[in-house]
């Protein structure tokens, strides 16, 4: 996958049509809550099939033992830089998942975490856009997407988001090397797991200006990201 945090452009509002994506707090407990325990989220994608046809590498578990009995073994290889076992489901010319069949995932019953827990509304949450190479149709969704906000916290806590992944963009010299990100799903994650400094910071845009400030931000965030994979780590070894 191409690393592109490029900003939403008029390209992606050629079909502007408002999608509820719910009540932010609500839906960001939500998306908070399955980072850690991986239980899957609910999106309403309704006829969009953007995430099975959008050029994605499907990341799957040696533990998905059930998913992998339904893959056939020559579409999987093993996953660059993860322990033996893990492997990534590729996709075909037009970018689509090879168990896209027919306008349908073929093993929808089976499907590895990776698509269970995958919500798209991340990019609308931290303002940034899927990437370029085609993520048209996911550009597009996210552009449609529209928050509401049952309280001012929930507006604060979506600036917060923003802010956060508008400082990890462009503050990135403020982090050791190879720290932020450099690919968009990932980059909207981490502003998930650590508004709250922003949150604290009085959601500033990030823009401190200050460069001490930049890297007390900084550590800031490493710390709350290790405290959240933390949490997730624990879980997952209760779980
Ligand atoms: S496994 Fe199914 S849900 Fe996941 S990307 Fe492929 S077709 Fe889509």
């Amino acid at each position: 996958m191409r690393n592109d945090k490029r900003p939403i452009s008029s390209t992606d509002r050629v079909k502007k049509q408002v999608l509820p994506a719910g009540d932010f707090s609500s839906w960001l407990r939500c998306m908070r809550s399955t980072l850690i325990n991986e239980n899957g989220i609910d999106v309403n994608c309704g006829e969009c099939n953007g995430c099975c046809t959008s050029s994605y590498f499907i990341h799957i578990r040696p533990e998905e033992t059930l998913t992998l009995n339904h893959i056939n073994k020559k579409l999987l290889f093993a996953a660059p830089g993860l322990p033996e076992g893990n492997v990534l489901l590729g996709y075909d010319k037009k970018g689509c998942c090879p168990m896209y069949i027919e306008n349908k995932c073929s093993i929808y019953k089976y499907r590895p975490l990776t698509c269970r827990n995958y919500d798209c509304r991340i990019f609308a949450a931290a303002g940034v856009a899927a990437g370029d190479e085609g993520k048209a149709v996911i550009n597009r969704r996210i552009m449609n997407w529209k928050f509401s906000y049952l309280t001012k916290l929930g507006r604060d806590q979506h600036s917060a988001v923003k802010a956060a992944a508008m400082f990890l963009q462009e503050r990135s010299e403020s982090f050791p090397a190879g720290k932020v990100p450099t690919n968009p799903s990932q980059l909207a994650v981490l502003a998930i797991m650590v508004y709250g400094v922003f949150l604290k910071y009085k959601y500033g845009s990030g823009r401190t200006g200050n460069i001490s400030s930049d890297i007390k931000i900084a550590k800031a965030i490493m710390k709350a990201s290790e405290k959240f994979e933390a949490r997730a780590a624990k879980f997952r070894t209760i779980f």
